[in-house]
């Protein structure tokens, strides 16, 4: 049976208590809310709805459930910021509504800008990110995209993700900052950007996660959600330094990883969760499981008893559920019963979470910021993210020195990505998955280069590459990989180019015009075989909205910086490219070419 708590929804907020009074130390209040708090109040912090489950709405009040979440592409309709804004503040009222009015805290996935938002600015990928090596323009991100966020009423975001990805042959290398953990480390300062220097001190301030602890990006074979085989001063070395400097910078949550380590997974892990994030490196922020990560533990679906038992006791604090909140909070209530989970762990993980409400000041304006909803997709922020793209160009061939190209050269532009927002946009746009076509307003690598040239020059554009002939000074093919996210984007297979861009490639050769390749993609490809027929090569990872950037580079606008954040393997055989084995690949660990 599943008893819902007891006590009135109707119930008003008892004004003037003292953990209503924003004047006494974040503590204090924490421990006087706690002091009137039931069980059933504290096991209903540490659950965490999608929002499509919460079904009725009224079940946020019920269950006292402490946060709701957007899982990837789970948006109001219509997707707007500001229909989004009104769900927030509906679900939020909601959760006022119970006697002790404690607010809920609202989770989405902006992970490259605010990517569940039509409209919104879309940041390069952290993999584009990790090639511009400017932490200070990824700090302007994290508030460009705090703003966005706020503005909806989001006040938590699943961002950043501090992976380093180490087999490119994984689904989600696009979401690491590279293969290395200095880069990422480096660039921690999105932490910063996102939650402002102190949180909840400045306007738009939203509550940074750093994921996926721990050893994502290090599992065999490059298997999203797999087992990372590695000794503990290895996983340290590699996988523990950026979350270290998140901690450091203050970032408010860490989500935990599918994947093991040496067999035992993440999600049950004391040892990594308790004694190295919270004891080690004094992480004093909240917990959260991944989506249904829980589930995972014992290896049966659906989360049982000893699911709950091992993530709580490992230091989980709040459970990304996300559907069937009731039985887990029934569970979870029968664990504390039955001694299995100590109400002092209980206790900790809501000073945690409560913590970081009142830090948020999430009880004294609890509501969306409207005063931000208007900067959702605004040309300021499009201007950073335009910023960001030229810094993440990464110039790896440039064969007897053909670009910058003319502005008044006549070229010939092809290739399925050239005019195509949600490829160059990739997975968690719009989405979960990101897909081709028009997702969302930007401008297309084919518009930017439409824009750039000017004067006796011309573009023309056929998708396929048909129709070009010799009169024309270069050809650009802008191709590589359509969008996918997380498991659905594992190439166990080959890493190589696909039958649509070789076909492009095909007749785009047989004119003899010379071929400036553009790769729109994820991550490194196959391209050892086709590399000699390309005049030179342009790595765009996934820029985003802006692709005006793309021609900035192309055109000479601004001079090429980006440096590869991953090492180019020769083909996908050579995976992992940097395991130490003395590997040659095509291109290294930050080659970039400029003129
Ligand atoms: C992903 C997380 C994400 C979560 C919520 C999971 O599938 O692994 O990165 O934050 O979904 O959307």
């Amino acid at each position: 049976a599943i008893a819902a708590v007891t006590t009135p929804a109707t119930a008003q907020p008892h004004a003037g208590l003292p953990y209503q009074n924003p004047a006494l130390p974040v503590a204090d209040r924490v421990s006087d809310l706690m002091a009137r708090m039931s069980l059933d109040e504290k096991l209903g912090q540490m659950t965490q709805a999608e929002r499509t489950a919460l079904n009725p709405q009224s079940d946020l009040a019920t269950y006292r459930i402490g946060s709701v979440l957007s899982g990837g592409g789970s948006a109001p309709s219509p997707n707007t910021a500001q229909s989004w804004a009104d769900m927030y503040d509906s679900f939020q009222r909601t959760a006022l509504s119970t006697p002790l009015g404690i607010p809920m805290i609202y989770g989405a996935d902006a992970v490259h800008g605010h990517n569940n938002v039509v409209g919104a600015t879309i940041f390069p990928h952290n993999i584009g990110l990790g090639a511009t090596r400017d932490p200070a323009l990824v700090q302007q991100i994290g508030r460009a995209t705090a703003e966005e966020v706020a503005g909806t009423g989001v006040n938590w975001d699943f961002a950043p993700c501090l992976c380093v990805a180490r087999n490119d042959r994984w689904g989600r290398t696009y979401e690491s900052f590279g293969e290395v953990p200095s880069i990422a480390t480096s660039m921690t300062t999105i932490v910063t950007g996102l939650q402002g220097t102190t949180l909840g001190a400045a306007p738009a301030s939203v509550l940074a996660t750093a994921k996926h602890y721990l050893g994502d990006g290090g599992t065999t074979g490059g298997v999203n959600e797999g087992n990372t085989q590695l000794s503990e001063a290895d996983l340290r070395a590699i996988h523990l330094p950026p979350f270290k400097a998140a901690v450091d910078k203050g970032v408010g949550s860490v989500m935990i990883s599918y994947s093991s380590w040496n067999g035992v997974k993440d999600h049950g892990n004391r040892h990594l969760i308790t004694d190295i994030l919270k004891g080690e490196l004094g992480f004093s922020g909240f917990v959260v499981s991944d989506w249904a990560g829980i589930d995972q533990i014992d290896g049966q679906s659906g989360f049982s008893a000893a699911d709950i038992d091992a993530s709580i006791n490992a230091g989980i604090d709040m459970v990304m559920v996300p559907t069937n909140y009731k039985q887990f909070i029934s569970m979870l209530r029968t664990e504390v019963n039955n001694g299995h989970i100590s109400r002092a762990r209980i206790d900790d993980a809501n000073r945690r979470i409560l913590t970081k409400k009142f830090q948020l000041g999430l009880f004294e304006h609890p509501l969306a910021d409207r005063t931000f909803t208007g900067t959702v997709g605004s040309a300021a922020h499009r201007a950073t993210a335009r910023q960001a793209v030229r810094e993440s160009q990464v110039v790896l061939k440039n064969a007897g020195n053909i670009l910058p190209l003319s502005k008044s050269a006549k070229v010939f532009v092809a290739g399925k990505s050239a005019d195509d927002i949600g490829n160059q946009s990739g997975g968690w746009t719009i989405s979960w998955q990101g897909g081709s076509g028009n997702v969302t307003p930007g401008t297309t690598v084919l518009q930017g280069i439409r824009n750039t040239v000017a004067g006796a020059g011309s573009v023309t554009y056929n998708r396929d590459g048909n129709g070009i002939n010799s009169s024309y000074t270069a050809a650009v093919a802008v191709i590589g990989e359509t969008p996918y996210a997380e498991g659905a984007g594992d190439r166990p297979g080959g890493m190589g180019l696909d039958q649509t861009d070789l076909a492009t490639l095909n007749r785009l050769r047989a004119s003899g015009v010379p071929v400036v390749v553009v790769l729109v993609s994820g991550r490194p490809l196959d391209i050892s075989a086709q590399l000699p027929d390309w005049r030179a090569l342009v790595e765009s990872w996934l820029p985003g909205t802006e692709g005006q950037g793309v021609a900035d580079v192309l055109f000479g606008t601004v001079h090429p910086t980006g440096k590869l954040p991953v090492s180019w393997p020769q083909s996908a055989s050579q995976e992992p490219v940097n395991d130490g084995d003395g590997k040659t690949p095509l291109f290294p660990l930050g080659f970039g070419l400029t003129w």
